[in-house]
């Protein structure tokens, strides 16, 4: 049985260190690329003091306060790529070369960020992101097209979450535009950190803390938005491999008037004890089932979840325990275009189990599909080896259109350059 793990919708790939969200992972193994060779992008980047951060390229440079050399002049910025091993990037967290940082005070909006070079922050330890968890976190893909034109994918919905979580969270948050401006920006000022085309994409981070300091629990004076990037291999490398979700009957994700339909990052830490309990046993993640009934499917730690029975595909309706995905909403969309009749609304146990495939979506995967589901010690497999037809299908159309390979119909496509 697969050992591998769905986290933030992402499988470990042997031999790499994985996951962007894994708990402590220390020990990044990464080539730091030579200073000379970095190309600088040719956008506005104000430096912070130095003493104020730490970065992984060239030590001495860094920390040696003095100021970087802003070399290389903007015709030959877009075409170097990093010096790494662009056909074995796996899903491990690679430090880049710059970061995105905006602060503001509570009850002020966000008026100015800045690109900083990529490097440990500084917080109180009073923080509120550190004592109470006031923060939240996003996650969205740049792909790299042959024609050398960078595209995201429905940055603005990620905006918008962020938005709807910091009101839940009492944070400011920046505007849609911000947010948007700032990917951009941060993209386009690690470009040489996106993959080649086919080879994987440019994951992006955003964070939104409380980063002032708190002693009594209260909302922080000071809130920080940043956004950091990594590169990321493709998911699959050779078709879809199926993963083996055990169905989840003490613990659960989420409740209702919690914070389960937000992004903060409290409710991944708390799955973390179910997730290794059924890594353990040698499946990949936890499906969760609605707390007060204990019947309803909600979603994995990490993704979202869909059946496929005939014609029809069947979502969890969105009521505040589930995280409303992008991916899932996407997929709903690619699915009634392609004559499927997709439902979202309460789905049972007994409905998954008699299922004819089952798949999770996510930024990560995309789509991943589910080889078998165990209910309390029965264990249900899905057709054509678990990577069922329609899973497949809604896979190559959704990471076509992501990767510009297909026809950008619904508008969902923002092209950088
Ligand atoms: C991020 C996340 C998802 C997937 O959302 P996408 O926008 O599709 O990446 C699903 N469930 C949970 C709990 C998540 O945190």
């Amino acid at each position: 049985m697969e050992s591998a793990a769905v986290f933030a919708g992402l499988h470990p790939i042997p031999g790499h260190h994985n996951h962007l969200l894994g708990p402590s992972r220390t020990a990044i193994k990464l080539l730091p690329p030579s200073i000379d060779k970095i190309n600088f992008s040719p956008l506005p980047l104000k430096f912070q003091k130095q003493s104020h951060f730490t970065s992984y390229i060239g030590n001495s440079a860094i920390n040696s306060g003095n100021s970087f050399r802003v070399a290389s002049p903007a015709s030959d910025v877009a075409s170097e790529l990093a010096d790494i091993d662009w056909d074995n990037l796996g899903f491990g967290f690679m430090p880049t070369d710059y970061m995105y940082s905006m602060k503001c005070s509570q009850g002020e909006n966000f008026s100015k960020g800045e690109l900083q070079r990529f490097g440990n922050i500084e917080l109180s330890p009073s923080a509120g992101i550190l004592n109470y968890g006031q923060g939240l976190f996003e996650g969205l893909k740049a792909y790299r097209k042959h024609d050398g034109n960078i595209l995201l994918f429905r940055p603005e919905e990620n905006a918008t979450r962020l938005k709807m979580g910091a009101e839940r969270m009492c944070m400011p948050s920046p505007s849609v535009e911000q947010f948007v401006e700032a990917v951009k920006a941060t993209v386009l000022a690690n470009e040489r950190w996106i993959p080649p085309p086919g080879k994987g994409s440019l994951y992006i981070r955003p964070l939104l803390m409380g980063s002032g300091a708190v002693l009594g629990l209260a909302p922080a004076p000071e809130y920080t938005f940043l956004i950091y990037v990594s590169p990321v291999g493709n998911y699959f490398k050779e078709g879809l491999a199926p993963i083996n979700l055990v169905v989840e009957t003490e613990m659960h994700r989420a409740t209702p008037g919690g914070t389960g339909g937000v992004k903060t990052i409290g409710n991944y830490a708390a799955v973390l004890k179910a997730q290794s309990a059924a890594k353990a046993k040698g499946y990949s993640d936890v499906l969760y089932l609605d707390c007060v009934q204990k019947k309803y499917l909600e979603e994995v730690s990490s993704c979202n979840v869909f059946i496929v029975k005939g014609n029809l595909i069947v979502t969890p309706a969105i009521k505040g325990t589930i995280l409303p995905g992008i991916t899932r909403k996407s997929i709903i969309d690619v699915a009634i275009s392609q004559g499927f009749e997709v439902e979202e609304r309460q789905v049972s146990v007994d409905e998954l189990l008699d299922a004819d495939e089952v798949f999770c979506t996510g930024t990560a995967v995309v789509v991943s599909p589910v080889g078998s589901i165990t209910h309390q010690g029965r264990r249900v497999t899905y057709g054509n080896d678990g990577v069922g037809l329609v899973s497949q299908q809604l896979y190559s159309a959704l990471t076509s259109l992501q990767m510009g390979l297909s026809e950008d119909k619904m508008g969902w496509i923002v092209e950088l350059k």
